[in-house]
């Protein structure tokens, strides 16, 4: 038993941190100790412009008072009630009001904590879907190449990315990957959707063929990934995809814990090209990022074949205790009339064009290799120093954060996803800032 005594609050070493280079972090610690609006404020008493949205999550700005009121509200009223077998009318009014905003024919909703227990949900609701129909032997699943769906087990089977899942043993089986669409070569500088790429899609009827339609169960893609840093959908790619799940019976889940609440422009990616997934995974901007939560839609369909089972069963064995938590489902309907009253789910098609030009503009920078946008959301590529992939992108991350702006970086890729409520001089700050930065790194 450790003494209470002993305790000390400066200490950092008790916290084991996220996707961190511990070691180093706790040399030189980042901290952030305040937030308002477009701005972080650092330990040291700067203001640190955020160029990321937190991690994609905090659309309509920091602190925004009506969340924070309604969170204040629902925790003095009702803190917490469980889902299983029990309500609350804030989580039914919540569920009505994403569905109301949802993609055609998306009239459902579960909820999760967090991006990745909405992809696990997913995965188990496509796979249940399937046996409830009586067609049980469709147990495939297919993933992409540098995919990022979450960190639990069924994300990182169908996710794409080699460092999150070769330390964890066999994962999931029978999961076939697509290839990713990163074409470097023919793309490069593309402005919005890259022309080339579209047929990489066809792969999917290579996986049919060899595995037989009848035992897959579905499909899952990110329409835009953005972890492996913002790869953008070449044109009619998502269009064949759906077109070859269909032929199929195979479901198509779209991942929109990114493109999700406004990110392109759109309400959803669905929206922005045009393609109804059969699930949909949403979590991060559902409530701001404020309160950890997520939200799987799915079609009228899909939750007919559960309710369509013998009435004195549960339906679908799986939840959370956190699933529709009040303050969560509060938080929640003051981020969605946030979103509304401020017009903030197009505003990404509004800002687009400066955005693009803002970004493009530093095509010339040092070691710039490739600039890819959509929406409010955007890439600077660089070219990796010989054997030490990272650094350079993660040197820039560190002066940018020094001189008042926060990116992020994944590999030797600048991403870039602002809060919504950015303004013009903001993304020339955040631009201007990348241009100097780029000049200093090695
Ligand atoms: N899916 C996608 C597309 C994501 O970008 C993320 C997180 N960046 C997740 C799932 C996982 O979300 P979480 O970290 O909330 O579990």
């Amino acid at each position: 038993m450790s003494n209470r005594l002993n305790v000390k609050p400066n200490d950092l070493s008790a916290f084991w941190m996220p996707f961190t280079a511990n070691r180093q972090f706790k040399q030189a610690p980042r901290m952030l100790v305040a937030a308002k609006d477009m701005h972080y404020t650092a330990d040291d008493g700067r203001r640190v412009l955020d160029g990321t949205a937190g991690l994609w999550c905090v659309n309509a700005g920091h602190c925004r008072p009506k969340i924070t009121e309604a969170i204040q509200n629902q925790a003095a009223e009702l803190d917490y009630a469980p889902a299983f077998q029990m309500g609350h009318p804030i989580v039914f009014e919540f569920a009505n009001r994403l569905v109301d905003m949802a993609p055609e024919g998306m009239d459902h909703v579960f909820f999760t904590n967090s991006g990745s227990e909405s992809v696990d949900t997913a995965l188990k609701i496509a796979l249940a879907y399937h046996r409830a129909k009586g067609d049980g032997a469709r147990f495939r699943l297919i993933g992409r190449e540098r995919g990022y769906h979450g960190v639990n087990f069924g994300g990182i089977s169908v996710g794409g990315i080699v460092a999150n899942r070769k330390m964890f043993g066999t994962l999931l089986t029978g999961v076939d990957h697509l290839a990713h669409t990163h074409l470097p070569g023919k793309n490069a500088f593309i402005r919005g959707e890259p022309e080339h790429g579209g047929d990489l899609a066809d792969e999917l009827e290579r996986i049919v063929t060899l595995h037989d339609a009848s035992t897959i169960a579905a499909v899952i893609v990110e329409p835009v990934a953005g972890s492996t840093g913002v790869l953008i959908p070449p044109k009619g790619y998502l269009k064949r995809l759906r077109d070859i799940c269909d032929k199929h019976g195979i479901l198509l889940i779209f991942d929109e814990v990114i493109t999700g609440f406004g990110r392109l422009g759109t309400p959803f990616a669905a929206d922005y090209f045009d393609v109804v997934p059969d699930i949909m995974t949403t979590a991060k901007g559902v409530t701001n990022g404020v309160i950890p939560m997520g939200a799987v839609f799915v079609k009228k369909e899909i939750h007919d074949a559960f309710m369509n089972g013998p009435e004195h069963l549960i339906e679908f064995f799986h939840g959370y205790t956190y699933s529709g938590n009040p303050i969560a489902s509060a938080a929640g309907i003051a981020t969605l009339e946030t979103y509304k009253e401020e017009g903030l789910l197009t505003r990404g098609a509004e800002l687009g064009p400066y955005w693009e030009d803002a970004l493009h503009s530093l095509k010339e920078a040092p070691y710039v290799i490739d600039i890819r946008n959509i929406g409010l959301v955007g890439a600077i590529e660089l070219e990796p120093i010989a054997g030490q992939p990272t650094k350079r992108a993660f040197s820039a991350f560190l002066k940018a954060f020094e001189k008042g702006v926060l990116i992020r970086t994944t590999g030797d890729i600048i991403a870039l996803s602002p809060p919504l409520i950015i303004e013009k001089g903001q993304i020339d700050e955040i631009v201007d800032c990348l241009r100097e930065v780029l000049r200093m790194v090695d």
